[in-house]
């Protein structure tokens, strides 16, 4: 059985990808800073190495201890905010952390990696649905760092023939349909997360901005269910392993849900109101950001199955209720 690594596998989509790749009976090694994962979080089955991976040396390490077949790279920089003022940060963890287990893996002869990167890359589409082939424009530093790595992977095929699948993802959203794992930040700005606490908490909910040119007013966002994510890097392996070959993927469902429309649904699901408040545009938020889902739906044959609205929001909501 094969041997995959994991970095940020104590992470919100890489804790759900492990417990995937467990399930379908491979081996995986985790390494992890524990800086935004979670030790809960974390299958007891898979191997663990806490490290960092600007740390080359501890890093070389883990690939002569175990026999590493396939590398799975979560681990990075995810604020958008933070990346606009602390942009080293960003270069050094999204960027020189890369390279290492770039690095790493021509040393010990691994060739196939699946990474995760991000709509961010697209900056403001100027169409309604995006393909993989629009223009790369990102608007936050972020988005930058997950569109050079792309194309140091494209570097790393053509010098070294390390073989990449670039995993696009759209908005991350959803729990275990149990509600028993989900998403732990100690800063939390994801919307559904939010939008659930000030329910709870019985206070208003803001929404960042009502003027934009969508059908309400409000941001269009493409959510997609943890589970259908962690489903697609079991592909994207598969893929790399039948094809040896390069590629890039969006994972979206291809439906756009508006702010207020996901406002409107979490209260259905929770049978509570809440107050809503205007609040000023957040900066660098694209109106409309949904995927043309078809390349991944007809090459790796991916469907979201977890995806609609109301189970990313029942999941989220058992999750955010959990004793
Ligand atoms: N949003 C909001 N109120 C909040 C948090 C987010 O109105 O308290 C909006 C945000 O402006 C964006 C959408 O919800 O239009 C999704 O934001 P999120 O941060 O979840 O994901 P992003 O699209 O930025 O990756």
């Amino acid at each position: 059985m094969q041997t995959i690594l994991v970095t940020g596998g104590a992470g919100y989509i890489g804790s759900f990808t492990v417990d995937k790749l467990i399930k379908k009976g491979f081996i995986v090694v985790i390494v992890d800073n524990l800086s935004s994962g979670n030790k809960q979080n974390m299958n007891e089955k898979a191997e663990f190495r806490e490290l960092d991976i600007l740390d080359k040396e501890a890093l070389e390490k883990v690939f002569s201890e175990f026999n590493i077949d396939a590398v799975v790279h979560f681990a990075g920089k995810i604020e958008v905010e933070e990346s606009m003022y602390d942009p080293k940060k960003y270069f050094d963890n999204n960027i020189l952390g890369g390279l290492n287990i770039l690095e790493a893996m021509r040393k010990n002869n691994v060739k196939n990696i699946v990474f995760s990167s991000s709509a961010a890359v697209y900056g403001i589409p100027n169409k309604k649905k995006v393909s993989e082939e629009a223009e790369k424009k990102p608007i936050n530093f972020y988005g930058q760092t997950k569109l050079w790595f792309e194309e140091l992977l494209e570097w790393y095929d053509k010098i070294h023939e390390i073989k990449s699948v670039c995993l696009r993802y759209f908005n991350a959203a959803g729990a275990a349909i149990d509600g028993s794992k989900g998403e732990i930040r100690k800063k939390e700005t994801h919307v559904i997360p939010i939008l659930f606490d000030k329910i709870q908490q019985q206070q208003p909910f803001s929404i960042f901005g009502d003027d934009y040119p969508t059908r309400d007013g409000t941001c269009v966002r493409d959510y997609i269910h943890v589970l259908d994510l962690a489903d697609a890097h079991i592909r994207a392996l598969s893929y790399l392993e039948e094809n040896n070959q390069s590629n890039i993927f969006n994972v979206g469902t291809s439906e756009g849900i508006s702010v207020k429309e996901l406002v409107e649904q979490a209260q259905k699901i929770t049978g509570q109101t809440t107050q809503i408040q205007i609040a000023p545009r957040r900066p660098g938020d694209p109106p409309f950001l949904v995927a043309d889902n078809t390349k991944i739906t007809q090459t790796l044959n991916w469907r979201p199955r977890y995806s609609d609205v109301s189970t990313i929001l029942e999941s989220a909501w058992k999750w955010m209720n959990r004793k």
